[in-house]
C-alpha cells in the first residue's frame, strides 16, 4: 500500500514514511492510494475476535511495510489493561432500542484522543527505524487541553522519543492543567506559556518551520515531529473502533450481518468522522454518517450548501474540543470525492487561505449529501440534552457527546429514520464536570467548589465511579510549575534538550 499527498500526486511513499513525515512537504495530507475492502464474511469473523485482534486485521491492510509481528506489537503496547479501564477497550452502551453510545474514553486521559495517541508513538518509532532515522524524535505539542495530556501519556517512557508540551497559562481548565503538570515519565516536559492558545500554537509552528533550527537540532542528534491529528498514524487507529462496534452489535445479536447502521460523530477537526467514512468505503454497512457540530457550525453549513466559509466569529463553547473553524481532515474527504484530483484540492485550499472560503462543484456536493447528514446546537441545547438523557435513562453524557445526541434527535425528527444508530461518545463526563453539573442541576451554585469537589458531586449525582486517572490527581506531585514568555519557546526547547 502506497500513500500519496492530497496536493501532489507524484509524492508516493510507504506508510512508514507517511507516518514519520506527518505532513507532505508542500502542505498536503497523506492518503492511501487505494482503499482495501473487507467482504461480509471477513466482517462477520471480526465478531469472534477481541479488540486487539480486530485492530490487527484492519491495520495490517494499511501498514503493508510493517510485518504482522510489528503491527501486533504496536497494538498490544497501546490497548491493554494497564492503559484502559475495560478489556473491551471501546465498549458500547445501549441507550434504547435503536440508539447506542460507543464509549471511546476508557483510556488513560478519559477522552477519545487516547484511542489514537496510545498507539501513535509505537507506530512512529517503528516508522523511524524503517526509514533509517537514527536521531532521537522530539515531539512538540501546543495544546488547548485534551491533546497535550493524551500525547504525554502516549509518549511517556517510549524509548527513542522525548515530548515537550506547551499550554497557554490562560485557557485550560484546572483539571486539565493538573493532568499535565503532574505528568510522570522520564522523557516528558511541560511548560506554560504566557498568553493564549494561539500564542502557544504560533510559537510551536515557528519552531517547526525554522530550517536553521532544524539543522542545529540535527547536529545534536534530534529530529522534530508532531502528534497532530493530520498524521495518518492518528487517523488509521480510529477506523478500527467502527468495525469493532459493528462486530459487537452482531455478536450481541442487535443487528444481523449486513444490516446498515447510522453513526453520529461530534466533530471538530473532522478526524473521527473521516475514519468512519474510511470504514464505510472499506465495506462496513453504514447508512448515514451524521456530523454534529456546536455553535462553530462551519461544517454543518458546508454539508448543507457546499460552501465552506470560515469567515465567522469564533465562539467559545461548553464543548471546547470542537471549537474549530478549519477542519483540517476535510481535505482528505474532498480529495477522495473529487476523484483524487490534487489540482482541484490545491485550488480549494488556496481559496481557503486567501479568501477564507471555497465552494465545491455540484458532483462533489451530491456525493457529500449521499453519505452525510449534518446539524448543530448551542450550549443551552447541549445542556438540555444532558439533563433529559440523565432523567429519562440515568445515563450521564459529557458536553461533546451531548452535542452528538442533540443532533441525532434533530436527524430523527427531520427524517423519521429508525435505523439503529451509534453515537461516538468522545469524553468522560468527569472531564467536564462543571458544565455537566450545571446542566444536571441548573439551580445549584457550584462556583465555590474545587475541581475535586465537583468530581465527587458528579459521582454522587450520576452513580458513576470517578475515573482513577482524574481522582488520583489529588495525590500527585506537581513536576512542572514553570512559565515562559512566548518569545522564549525555542530557547526553552534547546535548554530542555540539553538536560
Ligand atoms: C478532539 C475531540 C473531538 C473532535 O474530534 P475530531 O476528530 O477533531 O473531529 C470531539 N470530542 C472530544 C472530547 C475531543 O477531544
Amino acid at each position: 500500500m502506497q500513500y500519496e499527498s492530497t496536493r501532489n500526486p507524484d509524492s508516493l511513499v510507504e506508510s512508514a514514511m507517511a507516518i514519520k513525515m506527518g505532513l507532505s512537504p508542500e502542505g498536503g495530507l497523506f492518503v492511501p492510494t487505494s482503499i482495501p475492502k473487507l467482504t461480509q464474511g471477513e466482517i462477520m469473523k471480526l465478531a469472534e475476535l477481541g479488540y486487539n485482534a480486530r485492530a490487527v486485521e484492519i491495520l495490517k491492510l494499511y501498514l503493508t511495510d510493517f510485518s504482522l509481528e510489528e503491527v501486533k506489537e504496536c497494538v498490544d503496547h497501546a490497548y491493554n489493561k494497564d492503559k484502559f479501564e475495560t478489556v473491551n477497550i471501546a465498549p458500547i452502551y445501549q441507550l434504547h432500542e435503536q440508539c447506542y453510545f460507543l464509549e471511546l474514553w476508557h483510556g488513560p486521559t478519559c477522552a477519545f484522543k487516547d484511542m489514537a495517541l496510545q498507539i501513535l508513538p509505537h507506530l512512529l518509532i517503528k516508522s523511524a527505524q524503517k526509514t533509517g532515522e537514527d536521531k532521537e524524535i522530539v515531539i512538540l505539542v501546543a495544546t488547548s487541553g485534551d491533546t497535550g495530556k493524551a500525547a504525554l501519556e502516549g509518549f511517556k517512557n517510549v524509548p527513542g522519543t522525548r515530548i515537550i508540551v506547551f499550554y497557554p497559562n490562560e485557557g485550560v481548565s484546572d483539571i486539565q492543567k493538573l493532568q499535565m503538570v503532574t505528568q510522570e515519565g522520564d522523557n516528558v516536559h511541560v511548560m506554560a506559556v504566557k498568553g493564549n492558545f494561539d500564542d502557544a500554537q504560533n510559537g510551536v509552528k515557528k519552531i517547526f518551520t525554522d530550517p536553521l533550527y532544524a539543522a542545529e537540532l540535527s547536529e545534536k542528534g534530534f529530529v522534530l515531529s508532531s502528534a497532530n491529528s493530520i498524521n495518518w498514524g492518528r487517523l488509521l487507529p480510529q477506523i478500527v473502533y467502527y468495525f469493532s462496534t459493528y462486530a459487537d452489535l452482531m455478536k450481541n445479536e442487535e443487528i444481523n450481518p449486513g444490516d446498515k447502521i447510522n453513526v453520529v460523530v461530534p466533530t471538530g477537526n473532522f478526524g473521527n468522522i473521516l475514519a468512519c467514512y474510511y470504514a464505510k468505503e472499506m465495506g462496513l454497512p453504514i447508512h448515514k454518517m451524521i456530523c454534529a457540530s456546536n455553535e462553530n457550525n462551519v461544517l454543518t453549513d458546508f454539508i448543507h450548501t457546499g460552501i465552506y466559509d470560515r469567515n465567522r466569529t469564533f465562539k467559545l463553547t461548553a464543548s471546547p474540543s470542537m471549537d474549530i473553524l478549519i477542519s483540517s481532515n476535510l481535505e482528505r474527504l474532498l480529495f477522495l470525492l473529487a476523484n483524487r484530483d490534487a489540482t482541484q484540492i490545491n485550488a480549494w485550499m488556496d481559496s481557503l487561505k486567501t479568501a477564507g472560503k471555497y465552494e465545491v462543484d455540484s458532483a462533489t456536493k451530491e456525493k457529500i449529501t449521499a453519505s452525510f447528514w449534518a446539524g448543530s446546537c448551542d450550549d443551552a441545547q447541549t445542556f438540555d440534552a444532558i439533563r433529559q438523557v440523565s432523567e429519562q435513562f440515568s445515563y450521564v453524557m459529557d458536553t461533546h457527546t451531548a452535542v452528538g445526541k442533540c443532533v441525532y434527535d434533530q436527524y430523527v425528527t427531520a427524517t423519521g429514520d429508525k435505523t439503529k444508530t451509534v453515537i461516538a461518545s468522545t469524553a468522560s463526563p468527569f472531564k467536564f464536570s462543571q458544565d455537566v453539573l450545571s446542566a444536571l442541576q441548573p439551580d445549584e451554585d457550584l462556583s465555590q467548589s474545587s475541581a475535586f469537589e465537583l468530581l465527587q458531586i458528579l459521582s454522587e449525582q450520576s452513580g458513576m465511579r470517578i475515573p482513577p486517572a482524574l481522582g488520583d490527581l489529588r495525590n500527585k506531585t506537581v513536576r512542572f510549575g514553570e512559565t515562559c514568555e512566548k518569545e522564549d519557546m525555542q530557547a526553552v526547547v534547546s535548554t530542555l534538550l540539553e538536560g
